[in-house]
């Protein structure tokens, strides 16, 4: 036996990252597999190539070109719906919904602020856009949370649809 102690140097360590490695694992920060994406599907089933992104969870109906975390849940498994329009009717709503009737929680990884004023504070709804920035109606090339006068801005009523 060898009296010398053994350091994570000796494992080409360094302290401070493995600090860090260790907190994300504890709160998913900087771990994509437990993330979603802004539209409500697993962050790590998305596909990025050259010339497009897409992605996996629904291929046929989800073109995400422009993935981003916002929310880590307890359980990604009910993260797996269409957007058919705007707020409830997005695939982050339903899918948040069905996760909290599971009686599980989440957190948001973001600001909730309105991508598009900036407005703080607001109720933000989960919207689906088109290639030039108007309200989808299904699902979107894009996606962004925005406040009602922005969805109204861009041809969409949170409140009806
Ligand atoms: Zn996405
Ligand atoms: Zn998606
Ligand atoms: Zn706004």
């Amino acid at each position: 036996m060898s009296d010398e102690s053994a350091n994570l140097e000796d494992l080409g360590i360094n302290d401070e990252e493995m600090n860090t490695y260790m907190e994300s694992l504890k709160t998913g920060i900087g771990n994509p597999a437990r993330q979603i994406c802004i539209c409500g599907h697993s962050l790590s089933r998305h596909t990025k190539s050259e010339v497009s992104g897409y992605c996996n969870v629904a291929k046929a109906w989800c073109d995400c070109s422009e993935p981003m975390s916002v929310l880590e849940p307890e359980d990604l498994r009910t993260f797996v719906f269409s957007t058919s329009g705007v707020g409830k009717k997005h695939a982050l709503a339903k899918g948040l919904y069905a996760l909290r009737k599971n009686g599980k929680t989440a957190r948001w990884l973001i600001e909730r602020l309105c991508f598009r004023c900036g407005a703080e504070g607001r109720t933000v709804f989960p919207t689906a856009l088109t290639r030039d920035k108007r309200i989808a109606r299904g699902s979107g090339h894009t996606n962004a949370l925005l406040c009602e006068s922005c969805v109204n801005a861009l041809g969409g009523y949170p409140t009806y649809y």
